[in-house]
């Protein structure tokens, strides 16, 4: 049969997190702690906010850009929280979830042959979305065991092809959460070399010991070549929902909202007004989540740390783990395949998030304690099951 699928779907390939959850919803009896999901319920005054929009006739399409008032609120609370001073009317674009952010600001400044510096480990899309622009990924490995952001490393990849460098703060699969001089010595670095910052924040609430979480952003001199990705997905367990939002210079979020036009038109007012209800709406029910999950954390690392030859520090945000298993002695696919057959446990191998996660689990404490302490019981008695190394 003549190959029917363009070039540009055959240089990428289904992200490997998505083949888990498609192939563990379809095994029983199994504890997923796989998907990159909140397990609480969209809290109720956000979903009473749709309801009610849905009732008064919000169900049309909008501009491409979002509802002038969801992007006000957007703007207020960038200014309030993340000292950032954006436009609502010219640099705020609100996207289907952080994934159609993501793609159109890709489509919007990549063009083929451009390098795209992602540090790794690193969530997987990242690289779809530079495959399907065309550009070419540069993968910026850190170090083990708190990955910080290395801007020495970050120099030495430095090309004239470099046209973006990704960070994700928090990070999705280590946890990291970057200091104040690490940002900084990056916007120096993107001021001297004139690059794109592309900053997705879409953990930014859920950090833990009273680790403040920075934009890089809020820099003066990142103003014309910061762009910050966010979403309702994780902050207040809306991942279903499909509403996010991308921040960048007016000329970039042109091409932004141009590129989002063509993917949805625009994300349903209703959904959007329940966005409003949450950005606007009381915050306790985003305080008791990372709460549960902080407490989640420490029992859960504190179990896993009693298993012989597995070592996972308290990463400081998100609701990731990843334990360090490389004394079990299998690469981290065959130790994810072996756990999920036999401990029927689901976690993400290191390796789908680059070569630099190879001997870690990702596991993400987004399940109930009891599930939680059950998986790592599983755990152990599969690691005391195995042959004496
Ligand atoms: N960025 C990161 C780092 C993520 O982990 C995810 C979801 N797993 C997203 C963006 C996109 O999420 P959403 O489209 O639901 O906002």
């Amino acid at each position: 049969m003549t190959e029917r699928l363009s070039a540009r779907v055959n240089s990428t390939e289904t992200s490997p997190i998505r083949k888990l959850i498609d192939m563990v919803d379809r095994t029983p009896n199994v504890i997923g702690l796989h998907a990159g999901e909140p397990d609480f319920d969209t809290p109720i005054h956000i979903r009473e906010a749709a309801k009610k929009a849905l009732n008064e006739g919000y169900t049309h399409y909008t501009h491409t850009a979002g509802l002038p008032e969801l992007r006000e609120a957007i703007a207020e609370k960038l200014l309030k929280e993340n000292n950032i001073k954006a436009d609502s009317e010219t640099e705020i674009t609100v996207t289907v979830g952080g994934f159609a952010a993501l793609f159109s600001t890709f489509q919007a400044v990549i063009n083929p042959g451009d390098e795209v510096i992602v540090t790794e480990p690193t969530w997987p899309s990242y690289k779809g979305f530079t495959k399907l622009s065309g550009g070419i990924l540069v993968p910026l490995q850190l170090k083990a065991p708190d990955y910080p952001l290395d801007v020495n490393s970050l120099t030495e990849k430095i090309t004239e092809h470099t046209k973006m460098v990704v960070i994700n703060n928090p990070n999705n699969p280590t946890g990291a959460v970057y200091s104040p001089k690490q940002l900084k010595d990056l916007a120096s670095l993107a001021k001297k070399h004139d690059f794109l910052v592309l900053a997705d924040e879409v953990y930014e609430k859920i950090v833990f010991d009273n680790t403040p979480h920075y934009s890089i952003a809020s820099l003066a001199a990142m103003k014309e070549k910061a762009i910050t990705v966010n979403s309702f997905s994780k902050t207040y367990a809306m991942t279903g929902w499909r509403v996010g939002y991308v921040v960048a210079n007016k000329q970039i979020t042109s091409g932004i909202r141009r590129i989002h036009s063509y993917i949805a038109s625009c994300v349903s007012p209703a959904f959007q007004k329940a966005a409003l209800a949450a950005i606007t709406g009381p915050d306790d029910c985003v305080q008791r989540m990372v709460r549960e999950y902080k407490e989640r954390r420490d029992m859960t690392v504190e179990a896993l740390n009693d298993i012989p030859f597995l070592q996972c520090i308290k990463p400081k945000g998100t609701f990731y783990l990843f334990p360090d298993v490389q004394g079990l002695g299998l690469l981290s696919a065959n130790a994810a395949e072996q756990i999920l057959k036999k401990a029927k446990v689901a976690t993400i191998p290191g390796s789908a998030f680059g070569s630099s996660g190879e001997g870690h689990l990702r596991m993400a404490i987004a399940a109930s304690k009891k599930d939680l302490l059950e998986a790592v019981k599983r755990i152990a008695n599969f690691v005391k099951a195995l042959p004496s190394r």
